[in-house]
């Protein structure tokens, strides 16, 4: 009865938490899983060049500068206070930046591909506000101008907002009634860096983005394969996407298993080699752990996001609740992970760590990042580009997260699986 009990508070908690939240939102696009290998963002996607804001009285106006019409779809959400601005696939060509402007009640913003074909733009604001009136005009010289506008209201009014959800409903993939639900977990795979942060950088000239992302594709074709699964990825090409954002997408999908792919580098230690499995904690096991949290938490900050984000996702009591159980079950998975990894692969000499990672911060997903190796290490880099060695890798990974839903099935499915489902669906149903 006591892992019984204690899953379906998870799963209360989480629904708590999540209130206002947009799985509905979020879900279908991200769960088609991954579209094939693309190079860059597609060709015929609308150019951001430029992202202004300007105040005047209680408004702020975001000025998106793009080479042609888009369709922007805006919605705000509390806790953190925040706009969400859907469009469809845009290239930002935005300086460094960007996302870093503060003006009236913008805070700051970020952007990038939230899903095949959609982009989005979540803007942090420096109090409760609402979205009102998108604009779109076309300059002499033919570029298109995006006018966001937002308006400064009261707390009660900025709630009733939020709370509605989304203000546009037809862009909702919500299941249609008396559609069945997909209630096979969903595993969000997140592969480190990419876009304009390449993560580490072997001396070979490899980065750590692409071995990651590799990886990673190959790990969702394997859980794909099995059928058990809905899987998301965070980045399905070389995108930047800010750490937040990566949480944020696991959290909004409700995602039941959050699996951060990286590789890491220490130049100056080239003979320290193998696999390093990491849980979030706030204390890191060690000094060699805390420094490289420190190093991925700076990815944001490489890609021109605001770096400061983030430590407010757990702020309150309830989240801390919720987290403090989450973990638990991230540390139960990186115990079958280890299980299932130390046969096949060389693991570090201490192969389960805790340490402050951004993206192990979702109170209510269970989360790990499992840095595969060192690209400072010859041995390590070779097995990384080795296909043969990849192919082991992802079985074993596959057959951990098998280990780990058999075992939740048997403790959570009467009373927590079907319940949370419908109740995360409910409040943003049009
Ligand atoms: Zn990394």
């Amino acid at each position: 009865m006591q892992p019984r009990a204690r899953t379906f508070r998870l799963g209360l908690l989480r629904s708590l938490a999540l209130t206002g939240s947009l799985l509905a939102l979020v879900a279908s696009p991200l769960l088609s899983g991954p579209a094939p290998a693309q190079d860059g963002p597609a060709r015929n996607a609308a150019v951001a060049i430029a992202a202004d804001l300007a105040s005047q009285g209680g408004t702020t106006k975001l000025v998106l500068t793009l080479s042609k019409p888009v369709e922007a779809r805006a919605f705000v959400m509390e806790r953190p206070d925040r706009a969400v601005i859907d469009l469809p696939e845009v290239n930002f060509q935005l300086g460094p930046e960007a996302g870093r402007k503060r003006d009236g009640v913008v805070a700051s913003f970020r952007y990038g591909l939230f899903a095949p074909g959609r982009s989005r733009i979540v803007v942090d604001l420096a109090g409760p506000a609402v979205v009102e009136g998108i604009e779109t005009a076309t300059t002499r010289a033919g570029a298109t101008l995006v006018t966001i506008p937002f308006r400064r209201v009261e707390r009660d009014a900025f709630r009733k907002a939020s709370v509605a959800g989304d203000p546009n409903p037809s862009a909702a993939k919500a299941p249609a009634p008396g559609e069945a639900a997909d209630t096979r977990p969903l595993i969000v795979v997140d592969a480190g860096h990419g876009g304009i942060d390449p993560g580490a950088i072997a001396a070979t000239g490899v980065y750590e983005k692409d071995i990651v992302f590799g990886f990673a594709q190959a790990l969702v074709q394997r859980l794909e394969a099995t059928g058990r699964y809905r899987i998301a990825m965070t980045r399905d090409r070389d995108v930047f996407v800010a750490l937040s954002e990566r949480v944020r997408i696991a959290r909004e999908a409700k995602a039941d298993l959050f699996v951060s792919i990286h590789a890491d580098s220490i130049s100056s230690a080239p003979q320290v080699k193998g696999a390093t499995i990491y849980t979030g904690s706030e204390k890191a096991t060690d000094g060699e752990s805390a420094r490289l949290a420190e190093r991925e938490n700076k990815a944001d900050a490489a890609g021109g996001s605001d770096a400061g984000e983030g430590a407010s996702d757990v702020a309150d009591i309830l989240q801390e609740l919720t987290l403090r159980e989450t973990r638990g079950f991230s540390a139960g998975f990186a115990g079958k992970l280890m299980g299932q990894l130390s046969p096949v692969m060389e693991m570090s000499t201490k192969p389960h760590r805790e340490a402050g990672f951004r993206v192990l911060r979702s109170p209510d997903v269970p989360s790990v990042l499992v840095e595969l190796g060192y690209l400072s290490s010859k041995s390590d880099l070779e097995k990384l580009l080795s296909e043969e060695w990849r192919t082991k890798v992802t079985g074993a990974m596959a057959k951990a997260i098998d280990l780990f839903f058999a075992g939740r099935a048997t403790l959570s499915r009467p009373t927590a699986a079907s319940p949370r489902k419908a109740a995360s669906i409910a409040p943003v149903s049009p």
